[in-house]
């Protein structure tokens, strides 16, 4: 690998995201080769620790995955604390001598990646400091990575990104969403573009309709004082399952590089239909989980007050209104305390629309759809349904699979998501993450249903812990003869 040069800057070092993903992230670099002698990192956090404590804590998040001591104590030695309270105008003045002095050491080129991993309500405030206080560079590039959540609305969020607007260009901006950097959403694009045979049966002639499930098994837990606030929509929906589908839907770009990708995502997305108040009661589905054994129900678990009407699950069916979709729903579903954890696509194809073995014998249907499924996690790899004669005399049908999963060997081989999107910002490759346009288009459709939501109250709990969610989310399906692939 050619060796990246950056310096980050990283605001939330001492937090549970930097140690459990970023610094696991960028020792895989750092192993790899990606990062290397010309690379620095300033940690910054409330605390007040100094650079043997933090290179303590960077070295106990990663030696797990280490070679030798050796190894650790090389790449901690790249970092570096500062304490640091975000509201000091004073403190960023600190920031830029630590910044221009680590540039000097590791010749950093002035390339400089400011990376927001703190309370949503920080993220403008700092980013407006960085440019006032002049921590930027001027050689090299001065790019902002920020974390999510993007906003709490569409208004929210325009007044985010209005305001990061005057610090940083869209060009320099690199919003995560670890979905994004995941081996096999990265995989829809070859799957689809680097097969003609399923390209050209990826609309509405052959498609019956498209699932997206991401699924999860736990509770709340810890994160209830947050999870409240934002609901199975905001937390899952708005973000990654919008982006996921927008990789489904989007047409072929003229280049596989970042500016046509996004053009393409940016024009499927628009073409998403938002709905009005009687559509959002007929095509989502809210739920909140019960109690189940030693399981509280929602309402019960610590930090949630006991009349929430925030959503632990929600399913929908979604339309893009384009020549190539028209007719198919998009069935997209996510939850917690669900039957298992995973993450999984399935396009069901249509079947023909007569079963001529079916009517030849007299007996009922019996052609199951060809479904292709995309498993996103804990398997990675894809399926296909297909049907085939049943063996034996006469001529009936059943159905066989295609399977291929990853190997193990190929799975030690895939990046970490936070892995693969940081070396993407060190390259400047917008790819994997989400433009503005996106992210306001996605809110826009979010919004209809809150409103919808917010106006009723909710009928719960709904659900039991370890089912895939309430009836009303079969039903969402069943009403057109259809089914989720994936049934618990
Ligand atoms: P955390 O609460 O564990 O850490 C917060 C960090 O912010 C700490 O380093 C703290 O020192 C710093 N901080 C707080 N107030 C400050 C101030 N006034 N001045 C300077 N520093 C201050 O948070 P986290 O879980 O690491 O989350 C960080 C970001 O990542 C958030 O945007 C969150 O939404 C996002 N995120 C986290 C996770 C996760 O799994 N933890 C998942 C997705 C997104």
């Amino acid at each position: 690998a050619t060796e990246q040069t950056a310096l980050i800057t990283l605001f939330g070092a001492t937090g549970d995201l930097a140690s459990r993903k970023l610094y696991p992230a960028l020792f895989n670099l750092y192993k790899k080769g990606e990062i290397k002698e010309h690379f620095a990192l300033i940690g910054t956090g409330r605390r007040e620790w100094d650079d043997d404590k933090f290179r303590s804590v960077v070295s106990d998040s990663v030696k797990g995955a280490a070679d030798s001591d050796q190894q650790v104590s090389d790449f901690a030695s790249h970092f570096y604390y500062k304490s640091h309270d975000v509201t000091n105008p004073e403190h960023y003045k600190v920031l830029k001598g630590v910044a221009d002095q680590l540039d000097a050491k590791y010749d950093l080129k002035g390339n400089r990646i400011f990376y927001i991993s703190l309370a949503p309500r920080f993220f403008s405030l700092v980013a407006n400091n960085l440019k006032q206080q002049n921590v930027f560079s001027d050689n090299g590039f001065n790019r902002l990575i920020i974390e999510k959540p993007f906003g709490h609305d569409f208004e929210s969020a325009q007044e985010l990104n209005d305001s990061l607007s005057s610090a940083f260009d869209e060009d320099q901006v690199f919003r995560i969403d670890h979905y994004l950097g995941k081996e096999m959403v990265q995989n829809i694009a070859a799957l689809r573009f680097g097969n003609p045979m399923i390209e050209s049966v990826w609309n509405n002639k052959f498609i019956d309709n498209v699932q997206v499930t991401l699924a999860e098994n736990m509770g709340v837990g810890e994160r209830a004082g947050y999870y409240d606030t934002s609901g199975a929509l905001r937390d899952m929906v708005q973000n990654h399952i919008m982006q996921i589908l927008s990789l489904l839907a989007m047409d072929e770009p003229n280049k596989y590089k970042d500016v046509e990708i996004r053009a393409q995502k940016v024009k499927a997305l628009q073409s998403l239909h938002i709905y009005d108040e009687d559509e959002v009661a007929k095509n989502f589905v809210r739920g909140q989980y019960g109690a189940n054994g030693d399981q509280k129900d929602y309402r019960h678990e610590d930090n949630v007050p006991e009349d929430s009407n925030t959503e632990t699950f929600v399913a929908g069916k979604l339309e893009f209104q384009n020549n190539r979709w028209a007719g198919v729903p998009f069935y997209v579903r996510t939850g917690k305390l669900l039957a298992d954890k995973f993450a999984r696509i399935d396009v069901v194809f249509k079947k023909p629309a007569l079963d001529d073995f079916a009517r030849a014998n007299g007996t009922a249907p019996q052609l199951l759809p060809s479904v292709l499924t995309i498993k996103i996690e804990p398997d990675s790899g894809f399926e296909m349904q297909l049907n085939k004669k049943h063996v034996g005399q006469g001529y009936t049908t059943d159905s066989f699979k295609f399977t291929h999963d990853l190997t193990d060997s190929e799975m030690k081989e895939v990046p970490l998501p936070y892995e693969r999107l940081i070396n993407d910002a060190m390259k400047g490759d917008h790819t994997n993450f989400a433009s503005w346009a996106e992210v306001a288009q996605a809110w826009k459709f979010v919004d209809q249903i809150e409103k919808f939501w917010n106006s009723k109250k909710a009928d719960f709990p709904n659900y039991t812990p370890g089912t895939m969610g309430p009836k009303a989310a079969e039903e969402l399906l069943t009403r057109s003869g259809r089914n989720w692939a994936f049934r618990a």
